[in-house]
């Protein structure tokens, strides 16, 4: 691939085919010249049109030519696929329309080419009147991003974030317990303290003690935990009597 200069870039482009057909003639004129020496008239002219017919077609009609970036030295291939800068058209053909010459669909010749390198991505002009607008980009070009500085102490930072809330949560709930805890409490008392002091005139020794533990079992049969705190009260008193 041809590198040129980026400001004649177009001039070559546009004098690709011209000179393509004025090197093939001279090339066949000094085969046909040569060969006709050796295999005579007829053969020299199918030899010598066979071999420039190949050097045109596969390769002097197909040269790419490359420019330099100005900004980070690195080399580009004008037939790059590239996006139109003024309706956005998609060019594949880029054997015949690269960047450096012209848009396929709407045939708008682009002032500059952003620089595919992505460490670069700085506009490369074509002519000198810098226009800094409607730019041929390559296709797919990602969109540069600023590389984030990773910050070492925010993976510590997320995990103890997330140690507080489950700690905030375990807090929560531990005062809401309490606070059930006491609202029951405050409840239970008075009524704790009836049923001893119905007790206490019921029971005088531990006959009368296995007698109401056996109406106690019977009335609480389905909640054990009253049934246990209530036969506590009951073996309290009888100890008190004791
Ligand atoms: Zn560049
Ligand atoms: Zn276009």
């Amino acid at each position: 691939m041809q590198t040129v200069d980026r400001l004649n870039a177009r001039q070559w482009f546009r004098w690709r085919e011209p000179v393509a057909w004025a090197i093939s003639i001279v090339v066949f004129t000094f085969l046909f010249f040569v060969l006709s020496q050796v295999f005579g008239g007829f053969f020299g002219f199918i030899i010598a049109g066979g071999a420039v017919f190949c050097l045109f077609f596969f390769y002097l009609d197909k040269r790419a030519f490359g420019i330099v970036c100005p900004h980070c030295q690195k080399y580009i291939e004008t037939n790059t696929p590239w996006i139109c800068g003024y309706k956005q058209c998609r060019n594949e053909n880029v054997d015949d329309f690269p960047f450096i010459y012209r848009c396929q669909h709407c045939g708008a010749e682009p002032k500059a080419y952003q620089c595919h390198h992505l460490d670069c991505q700085k506009l490369i002009f074509f002519t000198k009147d810098e226009q800094k607008i409607n730019f041929a980009k390559c296709v797919n070009v990602p969109v540069k991003s600023k590389p984030v500085k990773k910050d070492p102490t925010e993976g510590k930072i997320a995990k103890q974030d997330a140690e507080l809330h489950d700690l905030k949560h375990e807090l929560d709930v531990t005062i809401i317990k309490g606070n059930i805890k006491e609202a029951k409490a405050r409840i239970e008392p008075p009524k704790m303290k009836g049923l001893e002091d119905k007790y206490r005139g019921m029971v005088k020794d531990e006959d009368d003690a296995r007698k109401l533990k056996a109406s106690i079992d019977e009335e609480c049969k389905n909640d054990p935990v009253e049934r246990a705190k209530r036969h506590a009260i009951v073996d309290a008193l009888l100890r008190d009597m004791l």
